[in-house]
Order: structure tokens, then C-alpha cells, then sequence
């Protein structure tokens, strides 16, 4: 894990690291902040703010721009942004797939690749070792771009311990209690800020307030339907794990007293009925046809198109579904807004009208139009939430850059 971030000992004090970070926190992609504006902005002297650059563009997240401008007051400056020459690793391991990506400072996906895999029951050491040979890839492709990794993000679709790097509990991918200890590491080696474990909702919701619609939604809730249904809560824009982590599980929500058996132990789950593999079977589409998850989506797409009566049930249920957990989370938080992601965005079309009708008629005018947000983020999503976490780290603590 990460030890670098640690109160390591080095010559920036407390109070230069908190300004190093203060002025890091001005600057934007294409902010062209002077260091005057940033002066202006933190009430720093102008002295103290030019030391504070000198060791910030040192660290190679910030550079100058070429441009200059007038400032507000007195001489143009030097515009200033971060650095797109930095980015960090994203990387998911889901059900039936594997994933990984760059993400440079600016939130462009600089390189992306995907693997169809089917991982349940897999090793979790196997599983990061093939995942292993992704990242290299991506490390190789960052680097021919002349991208340095900072760090890297796992996201898997479980309960994580982040500071122990462990997996808690994976039902999906039968995974538990499974410590990823030096494989993590592996994914992203000599990276300074280490590789951070994320569950894969939590991810993904972060991700759209990051780098996606999420920042104009207001609080909302992220669902992900991937084979097993996630969620994450953003809140105050930021993500609402509560004290256990847990909080946002709105795949385990039961939304069908009665119903079939969940992964979970449970019965009944928003998961049960939404999931991908649930729509599938109730769409008459079979799990075992040697098809990847993404083609047999586009075989159910097809269905629902042509019409077919089982298919549209399915779906017009799952978006029932969605409702019912939509409409229990909004009046627990006040929330303002849902985001649907993963499979729930491939299939728009038909799972908006469904649940626009279950909301209408499960809780008129509860959630203003437009509330429901579809992602455009499609399978990258959480590995872009799992860089984004990395380059957060690096942007709160640049001091570890520094000799
Ligand atoms: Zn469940």
C-alpha cells in the first residue's frame, strides 16, 4: 500500500504541505490562474505563493502555460494549469470482464482496453496476475505518451477494505475476505501515491460527479447494473459510504417480498430483478450460450425492438424495480436526482419509459423531470472513479513528489 503519503519525514513542514495543496486545489485544467489570482484567491503573499509554484511545477503536476494575459491589477502574469503529463491507473475487475485505463490530471481517458473474462470463482492471485499484464500495458501506453502514473485505482464489485487492501466480500465474483496485499501494488509498480482499493459503485457514482453529469444533479444516487446491481450515494458532492462503507447498497434493497433467492443470502433484492443476468433469464435469453455479456445485452436489445412480448416484461419489471428502490432512497436522503449506469444505460430506451411510469405512479412529482440521468460513461465508469481517486490522493498530498 501507499506508505509514501504517510507523515513520512522530509523537509516541507505541516503548514507548506496544507499550501502546497491549497494552491494545487486553484488550479484546473484550463484555469489559467496567475500566481496573482491565486494570491488573491488563498490571501497567501504573492511571495509566498511564487515559492509555493516553484515547487509545484518541481513536482510536474503543474506547468506553465505559454499564453500571458493581463491580470486584474499590475503586470500580465504566467498562467498556470495541471499538468496533463500526469495521470494515474484505473482498473476494474468485475464479473465478466476485466478493465483498465489511463486517466491524466485534465480527466481525459488517455488509453482504454477491456477484457471479456469470466471471473467468478477465479483465484483473486490468478485474476490480479492477468490484470497485471493489462496494466503493464497501459503503464506502456502512458508512457509513450508521455504520461507519468502517479498512482492506480482497483475497483472490484464488493465491500473493501481500502487500508488493509482487502476484499471483504465479492458475492458475485466469490470472492471473501481475499487480501490482495502485494498484487495490488503490482498493478501500478513505483508508482509514488501506491494503488488505492475502491468498490466499483462507489466508483462509478464518483466518477459521473468527477467526470461526468453528476456535479449539476445536485444529491443523487448512482445504480450500476452490471451482473450484480451496485450503488453509491453522492451527497454534498461527495460520495456517502456511512460508517460501515455500506451505505448505497441499493442492489441488496428488497423491492419483491417473496422473490427469488440473491447472491446475498437475501431474498427479494432490487438485484434479483434488475440485475443483468436476471432480465436476461426472464427475457428467455439464455446465461449459457458462450456469448459475452455485452453481446447478449445487444441480443435483448434486439428483442425489445422486434417487439418480443417476454423481453419487454422483463425489462418493463426490472425498470418497475428501479422505481420502487429510486422512490425508497429519495424519501429516506432527499435526494434530487438517480443516476443508471452499466447495462440500465444500454437499455434506455426501454427502462426509462418503465420507470418514469413506476415513478409517476409509485410517487407523483416526487423527483422533478429530469431527475433520472443516464450515464455516458458505459464500462468506464468505475475505473475512471478508481484513477480519479489516485489523482485526488496525489493533488491532496504534492509534498510527496519533493526530495
Ligand atoms: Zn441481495
Amino acid at each position: 500500500m501507499n506508505t509514501r503519503t504517510a507523515e513520512a519525514p522530509g523537509r516541507v513542514g505541516d503548514v507548506r504541505r496544507r499550501n502546497l495543496a491549497l494552491v494545487l486545489g486553484r488550479l484546473g485544467p484550463e484555469a489559467v490562474a496567475t500566481r496573482a489570482d491565486i494570491a488573491a484567491a488563498t490571501g497567501l503573499t504573492k511571495a509566498s505563493v511564487s515559492s509555493l509554484v516553484a515547487d509545484l511545477l518541481e513536482t510536474g503536476l503543474v506547468e506553465e502555460l505559454g499564453v500571458t494575459r493581463a491580470g486584474e491589477r499590475g503586470r500580465p502574469g504566467v498562467g498556470l494549469s495541471l499538468s496533463a503529463r500526469r495521470g494515474a491507473l484505473g482498473a476494474e475487475v468485475n464479473v465478466d470482464y476485466l478493465a483498465v485505463g489511463v486517466v491524466d490530471l485534465h480527466g481525459a481517458l488517455r488509453f482504454h482496453e477491456i477484457a471479456e473474462r469470466l471471473n467468478h470463482g477465479r483465484p483473486t492471485q490468478e485474476v490480479l496476475a492477468e490484470l497485471a499484464a493489462l496494466t503493464a500495458r497501459a503503464t506502456q501506453a502512458a508512457g509513450a505518451e508521455g504520461i507519468e502514473l502517479l498512482g492506480g485505482g482497483l475497483a472490484v464489485p464488493g465491500l473493501v477494505d481500502p487500508d488493509r487492501g482487502r476484499v471483504l466480500t465479492a458475492p458475485n465474483l466469490g470472492w471473501r475476505g481475499a487480501s490482495l496485499g502485494q498484487a495490488l501494488d503490482a498493478l501500478a509498480p513505483g508508482a509514488p501515491y501506491g494503488v488505492v482499493l475502491t468498490n466499483e459503485a462507489n466508483s462509478a457514482a464518483l466518477a459521473e460527479l468527477w467526470y461526468g453529469r453528476g456535479a449539476e444533479l445536485g444529491d443523487y444516487l448512482y445504480i450500476s447494473g452490471e451482473v450484480g446491481v451496485g450503488g453509491g450515494l453522492v451527497m454534498g458532492s461527495e460520495l456517502f459510504a456511512g460508517p460501515g462503507g455500506n451505505a448505497g447498497e441499493v442492489g441488496h434493497m428488497v423491492v419483491a417480498p417473496g422473490g427469488e433467492r440473491c447472491s446475498c443470502g437475501g431474498r427479494g433484492c432490487l438485484e434479483t430483478v434488475a440485475g443483468q443476468d436476471a432480465i436476461l433469464a426472464a427475457a428467455g435469453i439464455p446465461a449459457d450460450a458462450g456469448e459475452s455479456a455485452a453481446a447478449r445485452i445487444a441480443a435483448l436489445a434486439s428483442a425489445l425492438a422486434a417487439g418480443d412480448a417476454r423481453a419487454l416484461d422483463a425489462v418493463g419489471r426490472a425498470g418497475g424495480a428501479l422505481a420502487v428502490a429510486v422512490v425508497g432512497a429519495a424519501r429516506l436522503v432527499d435526494l434530487s436526482a438517480a443516476v443508471l449506469g452499466g447495462h440500465f444505460a444500454a437499455l434506455r430506451e426501454w427502462i426509462e419509459p418503465a420507470l418514469a411510469a413506476a415513478l409517476d405512479d409509485l410517487a407523483p412529482g416526487l423527483l422533478a423531470p429530469g431527475a433520472i440521468a443516464f450515464s455516458d460513461l458505459g464500462t468506464t465508469a468505475a475505473l475512471r472513479g478508481a484513477a480519479g481517486a489516485a489523482l485526488r490522493r496525489a493533488l491532496g498530498a504534492p509534498h510527496v513528489l519533493l526530495p
